[in-house]
């Protein structure tokens, strides 16, 4: 206990930063009974609190050096990835970014995380709604159309109106 609270610095967050050795994620070693381990998996033994077989041990405070039993929590799997993982990987990826580049909220409601990054649903929705909008658009000019077709062809015979060329066609046809 006391080997290894010497290699435990207490940060003004609460944190117990872990000074020893660290492995690349930030999470400290700690030699402990014949074999390295993770530190923040031996504070919580060493604090009395058992980790389930299985359990992996949660950074409530998001901070993968610390070994503060208070911020550690030995959960089952699919609860860390439920709870856990999914933040901690939208943060590694987005940074500390809490709005959207048209500036909403990144809130919980609003945030559709889609391989592994965050999508704005207020920006989604209106992009769903301009693409239906012009969807909409493009179907009102297809049935305008025929409309400036009809005026060229009566334009192109200068001789009469339309109903003049097609009234003897119609004659004609009924002899
Ligand atoms: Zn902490
Ligand atoms: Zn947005």
């Amino acid at each position: 206990m006391e080997r290894f609270l010497r290699f435990v610095r207490m940060s003004p967050s609460g944190c117990w930063e872990w000074t020893g050795a660290r492995q690349r994620e930030g999470y400290g070693r700690f030699g402990y009974r014949g074999a390295v381990r993770f530190a923040h998996r031996i504070a919580l033994v060493l604090f009395g609190k058992t980790i389930p077989d299985g359990a992996v041990v949660d950074h409530l405070c998001r901070n993968t050096s610390c070994v503060n039993p208070d911020h550690l929590e030995p959960v089952t799997n699919g609860e860390n990835v439920r709870r856990g993982a999914l933040p901690d990987l939208i943060g590694r990826r987005n940074g500390t970014k809490t709005r959207c580049p048209q500036g909403h909220a990144y809130s919980p409601e609003n945030t559709v995380v889609r391989n592994g990054s965050r999508h704005c649903r207020l920006c989604q929705t209106a992009r769903t709604a301009a693409r239906s909008a012009a969807r909409a658009a493009a179907r009102q000019k297809v049935e305008l159309r025929p409309l400036p077709a009809a005026k060229s062809v009566a334009g192109s015979h200068p001789s009469g109106p339309a109903t003049d060329l097609d009234f003897p066609l119609h004659e004609k046809a009924s002899v």
